[in-house]
């Protein structure tokens, strides 16, 4: 995966594809940051139904328990403003989940905090494919299909973590064509960052590297090829990419 620098994308490369290291660009973007910090990205961890909005617009029941899937790393792609998303649009409704995306900088040991472990933070979009994932669901198969496709976990460039009182009441928002379909703060979780890390750490191990995609918020939708979207933090622009079907083979 690593293509020989240290962030595994070539500063020339404008292509859309996966990338194993954090962004390195992203300068023409208001990011809330003046340092990206770059690291190889390792596991990625995701969390289901997070929002009891967003649970409850699916249908689904607030779970006990956080409920941990995962994509492949390969699914990461930048949302850097020079990256089209390339999506799988024919294979039924792609939808969009807002959410906030958490890097691991150590090894995480009983006990220890967000404010501990966590180096990172930015805006993801856990892509989904909603008819598919409905599908899988009534027969109880595995969500790779669903959720792991290539390009289906882009990212912001990563800001060097706020601290977790500082992030939980920070707003963030997703823009779809210049209109708000999604707005939240972590502060409305049903499992808080400390919980989320406990847990993952306890039952499948948690290290430097590693992403924990947190939860969407209510308000995910459908995308069309040619939407922009802009993800923005704290009111101001992080990352943005514009929706490209990918070609049916
Ligand atoms: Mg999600």
């Amino acid at each position: 995966m690593n293509t020989g620098n240290k962030a595994g994308l070539s500063s020339k490369d404008t292509s859309n594809r996966s990338v194993g290291g954090a962004a390195s660009r992203g300068d023409e973007l208001a990011l809330p940051t003046t340092a990206p910090i770059v690291r190889p990205i390792r596991n990625v961890y995701c969390i289901g139904r997070n929002y009891k909005l967003h649970a409850a617009e699916l249908g689904n029941a607030v779970p006990s328990e956080p409920m941990v899937f995962m994509k492949p790393s390969h699914a990461l792609t930048w949302l850097d403003g020079q990256h089209t998303l390339s999506l799988p649009l024919h294979k039924g409704a792609v939808h969009h989940e807002l959410e906030l995306v958490l890097r691991i900088g150590r090894q995480v040991e009983s006990g220890m905090t967000a404010d501990e472990v966590v180096d990172g933070l930015a805006l993801g979009i856990d892509f989904t494919l909603r008819d598919v994932q409905d599908e899988l669901k009534k027969q109880g198969h595995p969500w790779l299909a669903a959720k792991g496709f290539l390009h289906s976990a882009p990212l912001t460039p990563f800001m060097a973590y706020p601290g977790t009182e500082a992030t939980i009441h920070t707003p963030f928002q997703l823009k779809l064509n210049g209109n708000t379909v999604q707005q939240g703060a972590a502060s409305d979780m049903i499992f808080n960052f400390d919980e989320l890390i406990q847990y993952v750490a306890i039952h499948y191990g948690l290290g430097e590297g590693d992403l924990i995609f947190t939860g969407t918020p209510a308000g995910v939708g459908a995308v069309q090829e040619g939407d922009t979207l802009e993800l923005l933090w704290n009111g101001a622009c992080a990352g943005k990419g514009v929706i490209q079907t990918t070609e049916v083979k």
